[in-house]
């Protein structure tokens, strides 16, 4: 039986973002790290490697599937309510020590993270997101921007569909890999980790790409969230939010942003979990500088206001919910508040339909997706 490392090595084709060297060295755009990786080598995510000069990329697997609500990526100002079929590959180009997709993000670095591949195609992926009932595609669990070859592949096919598409990312792009999915791709969710250089070194990058990252995606006209994981001790100083969220009022006032709830995983068990007071504390500085939507995740019923959405302009409710539930919905066709009429930043869909989940859940396969058994 082959290892992980045999079957990912087996399932490439050639890259498209990258430059050959001299030397039969290549340089890789796919993310923030711009590899230069010399024959026989792979890059910092372990899955786009240099054989012969050439940079090959992972194709034809996915690491997992799941059907989300929208709502759990998060996306709260884009097509609520809707189902959100999410494939993940493996790899990343961080290492985040509280990472809470090790098992996939790590599996070629870290012996304990096992995931065992899935055969995939992108007809079988879209044929399955549509079976389940999903509006929404997402590449998500890993960070889909070391897979963007593969996941053009699947957008593309989604698209022709009539599919929305999303990226649940780490931001750590480039301006090639950007134009290069800007066609293909609706949503994108970036995780903002923290507004310190030196933390972001600890996780394996560098913060200028993110941030350079949100103000492309946002020039782009794509439709932005932003995520912060709030840990205790670690990104949550004052001074630190402030220049965090002040820069996104920068980009722009009407980016959402979501603070959530950190818990020990991973190598990461010293801070404390963090606590409602926490959110509460970070949202208030978001707001005072200038933010208009603020949310506050992981800690369903315990934060009050914070995971409803009201109308920046005269405060009517336009959303309530609980978790990843909707409780109610008052958004128009036309994406107004049906009080004052102002235009609400998102993309909404005409007609809001009822949630087919508000947890997650794995697709009712007619032919499923066949594992790809492994050795350590
Ligand atoms: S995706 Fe990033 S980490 Fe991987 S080879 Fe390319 S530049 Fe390096």
């Amino acid at each position: 039986m082959a290892t992980l490392r045999d079957i990912v090595d087996a399932r490439v084709r050639e890259g498209d973002l990258y430059e050959k060297l001299d030397r039969e060295r290549v340089r890789c755009y796919a993310c923030g790290h711009c590899c230069p990786t010399h024959e026989g080598q792979p890059g910092v995510c372990k899955v786009r490697y240099n054989r012969g000069g050439t940079l090959y990329v992972p194709w034809g697997y996915v690491g997992g599937v799941q059907c989300d609500p929208i709502e759990k990526k998060p996306f709260f100002h884009a097509y609520p309510g809707a189902l959100a079929y999410s494939f993940g590959m493996l790899g990343c180009d961080l290492h985040c020590a509280y990472c809470q997709n090790w098992v996939t993000s790590q599996a070629l670095r870290d012996p304990q993270a096992i995931s065992p591949p899935l055969e995939a195609s992108p007809e079988a992926l879209v044929r399955d997101a549509l079976r389940q009932g999903a509006q929404v595609l997402v590449s998500t669990y890993n960070e889909p921007l070391i897979t963007a070859e593969w996941a053009v592949a699947i957008f593309k096919e989604a698209k022709a569909a009539g599919l929305v598409t999303g990226f649940v990312s780490n931001g750590n792009g480039t301006p090639q890999v950007l134009e290069y999915v800007r066609p293909w791709i609706n949503l994108y969710k970036v995780d903002l980790k923290s507004f310190d250089d030196h933390h972001y070194r600890k996780l394996g990058g560098r913060l200028q790409p993110i941030l350079d990252t949100i103000r492309t995606l946002h020039r782009m006209g794509l439709w932005v969230e932003i995520v912060t994981l709030l840990i205790p001790g670690f990104n949550d100083s004052e001074a630190e939010l402030r220049r965090l969220t002040e820069f996104v009022v920068d980009v722009s006032p009407d980016i959402p942003w979501h603070i959530t709830a950190f818990h020990q995983d991973y190598k990461m068990n010293d801070p404390a979990n963090t606590k409602a007071d926490d959110l509460l504390r970070a949202a208030a500085i978001g707001r005072e500088t200038g933010l208009r939507y603020v949310y506050a995740g992981n800690l369903p019923g315990q934060v009050g206001e914070l995971e409803n959405t009201r109308c920046a302009f005269c405060a009517e409710p336009l959303i309530r919910r609980h978790g990843y539930l909707i409780d109610e919905y008052a958004i128009t066709p036309e994406g107004r508040c049906p009080q004052c009429g102002n235009a609400i930043p998102g993309r909404w869909a005409a007609e809001f339909k009822a949630q087919l989940a508000h947890q997650p859940f794995l697709p009712h396969h007619r032919r499923p997706l066949v594992t790809i058994h492994t050795r350590r």
